[in-house]
C-alpha cells in the first residue's frame, strides 16, 4: 500500500499496484487466466478507461479484445483470486474467486486506487464444480445495469469491458462465452473476514482488518496491539470499521429502495466493505410497486424480495459483527455489547436515509414529522393499486389539481393524498420551479426495466445484435433526462408483459 512501490505508468496508462497480492498467501492464490480462442470487444467503457488514466485509443480492436478477455497481461498485472467465504441463503459456505481474477490495483493520476478484475477468466483454485466461465448475456447484464446504477447516482462497481470469448459455455443450455472487466473501489466482502473467522484465524483477521482501514477508512486509524485494554475512551478502530460499514450500508440500501432495486443475492459474500453495490446476477429492477418481488429464479422463498433487502443487510452486517468480535474487545462478553449496541443502529440509520431519499423524491426541503407517513401512505397506495413505481413518482405534479386530467386523480384515496402533499409543499418556502427541479433530479425517467433488459438482451445473444442494447445502454446511462429518450423504455411496461424470472448466470 506504500506509495512508493506504486511502478511508472506503462504506455497504455496501466499503474498497477498490488497491495492485496502483498497480503500473506491465505488470502489468495496466484493463477493465470486462461487464453480463449477467439476474443472479440463486445463493449468498451471509454470514460471510465479515461477517469482510470487508460488510454486505449493507441490499441487496435484485436489488441483490445486479447488484454480484455485475459489473453495479454496489462504491463505489471500480478493477477490472483481472492479467498472468502460466504453464507449463500443464509448457510455458510467456502468459496473464493471461482471465476475471477484480480489483475492489480490500477493507480489513477489523481492517486484513486481501482481493483481491475476479470469475470469469466477461466478456473482457479477456488471453482469448485464449475468452469470459470461466464456467459455472455449475464456479462452484458452487468455492465448495463452497473453503469446505470453510476447514472443513478449509487455507489456501485463499474463495467469496463466486455468481451466475448467465441468458446461456448455449457449451462442448462449451450451459451456464448464471455468476460467481463470489473472496476472496484476493492474487493473486500464480508465474506472475506466471515472465511477467517470460521477458521478462528485471529492474525488474519486482524491483517485483513488493517488492510481494509488503511484502504478505506485510514482515518480510523490502525489496530493497537492491546486494543481496547485501556477502557471505553480509547479511539477503536475495530468498533468504528462495524459503524462505517453500518452506515454505508444503510445509506446504499436507501437508494436501492429509492430506484426499486432489487439486488436479487444478497449472500454475505456479495456485500462488499466498500459500500458499493457488488456482484449483479439475478438482479432487476420493479415496475410496479411491490415489496414482495421477486425475480431471481432460485429465490423461491422470497429472501431477497424487494422488501426485504434493509432486513438482510442488517442479518449480513451481524454475520460481519460477529466476526469482527475478537478484536472488538479482549472481553468477550464487552465485545458482544459493543456488537449489538452498533448493529442496533443500522433500522435508525436506513429510516433516516430513506426519509431524506423520499423526502427528495416528494420535492420536500424542509422537515416535517409528518413526512414519514405521507411517504409510507403513498406507498401503500402504490402497492394496493399495483401501480408503475418509477412512472409514478416521475409523474407527480403538485399543479395536477389544476391542470386536470390526470386518471390517477380519479381514485379518491390519491386525490386524498395528493391534497395532503400540496399542503406539505405549501408549508415549505422554496418555489415551484425548485421544487420541480428536485424531483427531477431525484426521479429518473428511465431504469433498465426488465422486460427491456430481456429484450436487448435476447438481440445481443441470439442475433449477435446490439441495436436495442446500445439504445438502451444511452437511456439508462442518463436517467433522470426525458428529453430525446425512446417513449419505449420510459413507460411502464405494455399490459400483459409477462413477469420474466432472472437467473444467477453462474
Ligand atoms: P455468485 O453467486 O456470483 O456470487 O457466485 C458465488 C460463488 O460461486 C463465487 O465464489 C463464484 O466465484 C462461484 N462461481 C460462480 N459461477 C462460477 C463458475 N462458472 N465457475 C466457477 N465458480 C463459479
Ligand atoms: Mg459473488
Amino acid at each position: 500500500m506504500s506509495s512508493h512501490l506504486v511502478p511508472e505508468p506503462s504506455p497504455l496508462g496501466w499503474s498497477l499496484d498490488h497491495s492485496y497480492a502483498r497480503l500473506p498467501t491465505q488470502f489468495y492464490s496466484r493463477v493465470q487466466p486462461t487464453p480463449v480462442a477467439k476474443p472479440q470487444l463486445v463493449l468498451f467503457n471509454k470514460a471510465l478507461a479515461c477517469s482510470l488514466g487508460l488510454d486505449a485509443s493507441t490499441l487496435s480492436l484485436p489488441e483490445s479484445a486479447a488484454l480484455f478477455a485475459g489473453n495479454q497481461l496489462p504491463a505489471g498485472a500480478d493477477p490472483i483470486a481472492q479467498a472468502y467465504a460466504g453464507h449463500q441463503f443464509g448457510n455458510l459456505t467456502r468459496l473464493g474467486d471461482g471465476r475471477a481474477i484480480l489483475l492489480g490495483e490500477q493507480m489513477t493520476p489523481s492517486g484513486e486506487r481501482w481493483d481491475i478484475q476479470l469475470k469469466g477468466p477461466g478456473p482457479t483454485p477456488y471453482s469448485r464444480q464449475g468452469d470459470g466461465r461466464a456467459a455472455l448475456g449475464p456479462m452484458l447484464r452487468e455492465y448495463l445495469i452497473s453503469e446505470a446504477m453510476q447514472a443513478l447516482g449509487i455507489p456501485t462497481t463499474r463495467s469496463l469491458a466486455v468481451v466475448s470469448t467465441g468458446e461456448p459455455v455449457f449451462r442448462q443450455k449451450t451459451l456464448s462465452g464471455a468476460v467481463l472487466t470489473r472496476v472496484a473501489a476493492s474487493h473486500i466482502r464480508v465474506g472475506s473476514f466471515v472465511l477467517f473467522a470460521a477458521l478462528d484465524d485471529r492474525e488474519s483477521l486482524r491483517i485483513l482488518t488493517d488492510y481494509t482501514l488503511q484502504r478505506h477508512f485510514p482515518h480510523l486509524g490502525k489496530i493497537e496491539p492491546h486494543q481496547g485494554l485501556n477502557g471505553d475512551s480509547t479511539p477503536n478502530p475495530v468498533l468504528g470499521l462495524l459503524e462505517a460499514v453500518i452506515e454505508s450500508q444503510s445509506f446504499l440500501i436507501a437508494h436501492w429502495m429509492r430506484v426499486g432495486f432489487v439486488h436479487g443475492v444478497m449472500n454475505t459474500d456479495n456485500m462488499a466493505l466498500s459500500g458499493e453495490t457488488i456482484d449483479y446476477g439475478p438482479c432487476a429492477f420493479i415496475d410496479t410497486y411491490d415489496p414482495d418481488a421477486v425475480f431471481s429464479s432460485i429465490d423461491h422463498q422470497g429472501r431477497y424480495a424487494f422488501g426485504n433487502q434493509p432486513q438482510i443487510a442488517a442479518w449480513n452486517l451481524a454475520r460481519f459483527a460477529e466476526a469482527l468480535l475478537p478484536l472488538l474487545h479482549p472481553e468477550p462478553d464487552q465485545a458482544l455489547a459493543l456488537a449489538r449496541r452498533t448493529l442496533d443502529t443500522f433500522p435508525l440509520r436506513f429510516e433516516q436515509h430513506k426519509l431524506t431519499l423520499m423526502r427528495a423524491k416528494l420535492g420536500l426541503f424542509t422537515e416535517a414529522p409528518s413526512h414519514s407517513n405521507l411517504i409510507d401512505d403513498l406507498l401503500h397506495w402504490m402497492q394496493s393499486t399495483r401501480a408503475d413505481f418509477t412512472h409514478t413518482f416521475r409523474t407527480l405534479d403538485p399543479r395536477l389539481l389544476a391542470n386536470g386530467s390526470a386518471p390517477n386523480l380519479a381514485d379518491p384515496v390519491f386525490l386524498a393524498w395528493h391534497q395532503r402533499w400540496t399542503v406539505a409543499l405549501a408549508n415549505q418556502p422554496q418555489t415551484s420551479h425548485a421544487v420541480e427541479a428536485r424531483m427531477r433530479a431525484n426521479n429518473p425517467a428511465v431504469i433498465p426495466r426488465n422486460y427491456q433488459v430481456e429484450l436487448a438482451l435476447a438481440d445481443a445473444t441470439l442475433h449477435s445484435d446490439l441495436t436495442r442494447f446500445n439504445r438502451l445502454l444511452a437511456a439508462v446511462t442518463r436517467p433522470y433526462e426525458e428529453s430525446n429518450q425512446p417513449q419505449e423504455f420510459i413507460n411502464p411496461p405494455p399490459p400483459g408483459t409477462p413477469h420474466c424470472p432472472t437467473f444467477c448466470g453462474t
